[in-house]
């Protein structure tokens, strides 16, 4: 494995999708090579800060905005509810 063939596979690595093999064969590359070991801890170092930072440190605000600016957030859920002020149905 070279170093490109290396840097494009740790994205796989981080998520898991390779085999035992070549991981194996990503990790003995890093070990041997400061410049892609360095790049890999790199790597890990952000996906674990966005990790953290997305379950826990979130403010209930910005995940409101987050929600509505991906189109998830409903200020007022429609319909289907009890109705109270109209009596008791009549079937
Ligand atoms: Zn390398």
């Amino acid at each position: 494995m070279d170093c490109e063939q290396t840097i494009r596979q740790v994205y796989l690595y981080l998520d898991g999708e390779l085999t035992t093999l070549r991981r194996w064969q990503i990790t003995r590359h890093l070990n041997r090579c400061p410049p892609c070991h360095h790049g890999f801890d790199f790597e890990l170092e952000l996906r674990q800060v966005i990790a953290t930072r997305c379950h826990d440190e979130v403010p209930p605000e910005l995940k409101a905005r987050i929600a509505q600016a991906i189109g998830l957030f409903e200020p007022d859920p429609p319909a289907e509810r009890p109705r109270l002020v109209d009596g008791p149905d009549q079937a």
